[in-house]
């Protein structure tokens, strides 16, 4: 876990002044660090009823999508409005800076679905909870959600409750 932490690197004033960073790049440069993150983010999923690996735009598409092929299971990416070619459903949500929109396309899941929502990393919550919204708009049940990073201190996993939240780092 301490290799994984020193991985993570402080951005200070980044987006906008006032906001540090946390940034995966150097973790996903490393391709032991990141062997070791994919590992451990679905270490508590193995033999779980999980049909199906969301991840959200754009970094939920990195540990997503090698979550989904280790799991061998459909990957669905949820992604920032317009970028989606097909019929789409959508949510908007606050996020730690600003407003957003995230989308799916209308067929991504099936109500028998149970998916496994995962992306780099956990703030105040919106983002997730958003998706979540989303998952269960196609009538899919939401297994539980998985990030690398949680801020512990945006409490992001009380906008959770209800859902199984797990997170490899805290900061
Ligand atoms: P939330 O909606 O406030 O929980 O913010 C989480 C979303 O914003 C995730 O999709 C993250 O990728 C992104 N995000 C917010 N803060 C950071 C950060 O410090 N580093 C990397 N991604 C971040």
């Amino acid at each position: 876990m301490h290799r994984l932490r020193s991985k993570i690197r402080d951005i200070p004033d980044f987006p906008i002044p006032g906001i540090i960073f946390k940034d995966i790049t150097p973790l996903v440069k490393d391709p032991a660090a990141l062997r070791l993150a994919v590992h451990l983010l679905l270490q508590p999923f193995l033999g779980r009823p999980i049909t199906a690996v969301a991840g959200m735009e754009a970094r939920g598409f990195i540990f997503g999508s090698l979550v989904a092929w280790e799991l061998g299971l459909p990957f669905v990416p949820l992604r920032k409005p317009g970028k989606l070619p097909y019929d789409v459903q959508n949510v908007s949500y606050d996020l730690e800076y600003g407003s957003a929109m995230l989308e799916i396309h209308s067929d991504a899941l099936a109500d028998t679905d149970r998916v496994l929502l995962i992306d780099d990393l956990l703030a105040t919550g919106g983002t997730a909870k958003a998706s979540c919204e989303l998952i269960e708009k196609l009538g899919a049940t939401v297994e539980a959600c998985a990030f690398v990073v949680e801020l512990d201190f945006l409490q992001g996993r009380d906008r959770l409750d209800g859902y199984e939240t797990h997170s490899l780092l805290h900061f």
